[in-house]
């Protein structure tokens, strides 16, 4: 099946509890979303399969938390303040903005692209992607602070307390989540270009001369946590090295992994070779040595940077839309997020069979609270069963559970698996370990291929 065009995305992720318009009962914010119940715990999902690989599994990378202001000098040192923007025209009839490099010819010549008149444009300016405030009760120029446009400064600026505190030798990386803030000239496609978003970013450090290696194989491991820990398929996964005179000012060599949504190929993330351009930017404005020992040279030397950087917000979205399906059953047409057991937002779904008999409704809620310290659970008895399975398929609820009148018998509920919609009888004391093994990718269920466990 072809990937399903955004709106359709848009829609089921507004309908089923995924992501809303920011403030959208006053008519929403460009550039902004919010997650919804079912949106925050994928999100959550997604970020700590990427902590687990990333962090928890790995000896030699550590994470950190760090602020979103700070100190503005750091954005000097680095070059925001002076290069991260793009070059923006006004339309002066329309008084629309637009990217420079998204128009299809000089400003002088062409036609507004939102209202049509010609030679409406301004000459392109460049715009600073930075969000300035201030930080204190006044608002004068020595006040002027920044929302960090990416995270990966403060792994810089916090090197060589990282470092001496957790006694690291080189190789070794420090990792952070945390949001990020990019005033877009235009934002869109969903939750694709936001202005408020998340990253995941990894700063690798290696001695200078082991550069290249490491870039490669954090390409490799980058891509392969792509297909084997999110199951995004790896045909509609790229790797798109960057032309020279395309690279960042601080990037001697950056390949992209790129993902075909509907609106073409475009950038999930970033391997970036920052060789040792910010800690010797941050070394010379702080008058800090930000250097590390060798034991093989018996020397001090400034480390190279080898970083790869994602966001949260369009991993969410391709785990969406990779995972989409719809399916022609035999009577009916059924939507279907076919996404990894780890990932979705509830595990299982405890459904009575017939909501007017209280014994199987106590039944019921008793082996939904006996799934919840396992796995995330929820019981539903508000619509027949057969809307309960669409709703729970729509939102990539692996597993339903329904009890039934033969349960109080025989102590047994059924489990019907999303993907295959097969079925299995399971005594209902054993219910809750047999999900959360099926979860974990420790057993398999008959016919769906197994998630594989973590390592
Ligand atoms: P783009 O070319 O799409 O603007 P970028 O090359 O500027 O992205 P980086 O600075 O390399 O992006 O940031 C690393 C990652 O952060 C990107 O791969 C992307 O997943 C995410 N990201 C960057 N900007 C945004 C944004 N405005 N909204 C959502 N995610 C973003």
């Amino acid at each position: 099946m072809p990937a399903p065009n955004f709106d359709v995305i848009v829609s089921l992720a507004k309908r089923r509890g995924f992501v809303f318009p920011s403030s959208e009962i006053y008519g929403g914010m460009a550039g902004f979303w919010d997650y919804g119940p079912l949106g925050v715990e994928l999100k959550n999902n997604i970020k700590a399969a990427w902590w687990r690989h990333m962090v928890t599994l790995r000896d030699d990378v550590v994470g950190i938390d760090a602020a979103i202001i700070m100190n503005p000098r750091v954005w000097e040192a680095s070059g925001h303040v002076a290069g991260f923007s793009d070059p923006m025209v006004d339309c002066r009839n329309c008084k629309l903005r637009f990217r420079e490099d998204d128009l299809k010819g000089p400003p002088s010549e062409i036609a507004c692209p939102s209202c049509g008149t010609r030679g409406s444009l301004t000459e392109a300016r460049q715009f600073n992607l930075m969000f300035a405030t201030h930080v204190g009760p006044v608002a004068e120029d020595a006040s002027v602070a920044y929302l960090r446009p990416e995270t990966a400064q403060a792994m810089f600026v916090q090197f060589d307390n990282v470092a001496t505190s957790m006694r690291r030798k080189l190789p070794f990386g420090i990792a952070q989540i945390g949001r990020s803030f990019r005033n877009e000239i235009t934002p869109g496609n969903f939750i694709f270009r936001l202005r408020e978003f998340e990253q995941m970013e990894m700063e690798f450090f290696v001695h200078p001369r082991d550069e290249d290696e490491w870039f490669t194989r954090w390409v490799d491991e980058r891509h392969r946590w792509w297909t084997d820990v999110l199951g995004i398929g790896a045909e509609r996964l790229r790797l798109r090295p960057h032309d020279p005179d395309e690279l960042s000012h601080y990037s001697r060599q950056t390949t992209d992994i790129e993902y075909q949504f509907p609106i073409g190929w475009s950038e999930l993330e970033g391997i970036a070779d920052r060789t040792d351009f910010d800690l010797r930017a941050h070394a010379a404005a702080s008058g800090k040595r930000l250097e590390i020992f060798d034991d093989a040279s018996g020397e001090h030397l400034v480390p190279f940077v080898i970083e790869p950087a994602m966001g949260v917000d369009r991993a969410v979205l391709t785990v969406l839309v990779d995972g989409y399906a719809e399916e022609q059953l035999a009577t009916e047409k059924r939507v279907v997020l076919r996404i990894r057991p780890s990932l979705a937002p509830v595990k299982a779904a405890v459904l009575p069979l017939l909501r007017n008999r209280p014994e199987l409704v106590e039944r019921a809620r008793r082996l939904t609270a006996d799934l919840k310290p396992l796995v995330s659970a929820q019981y539903d008895d508000t619509a027949s069963i057969g809307k309960l399975y669409r709703r729970q398929d729509e939102i990539g609820t692996p597993f339903c559970v329904t009890v039934d009148v033969e349960s109080l018998d025989d102590g047994a509920a059924t489990i019907r698996e999303r993907d295959s919609m097969t079925q299995e009888r399971v005594s209902m004391d054993l219910v809750p370990q047999r999900i959360a093994d099926l979860v974990a990718g420790r057993t398999a269920w008959e016919g769906v291929p197994r998630e594989a466990p973590a390592p």
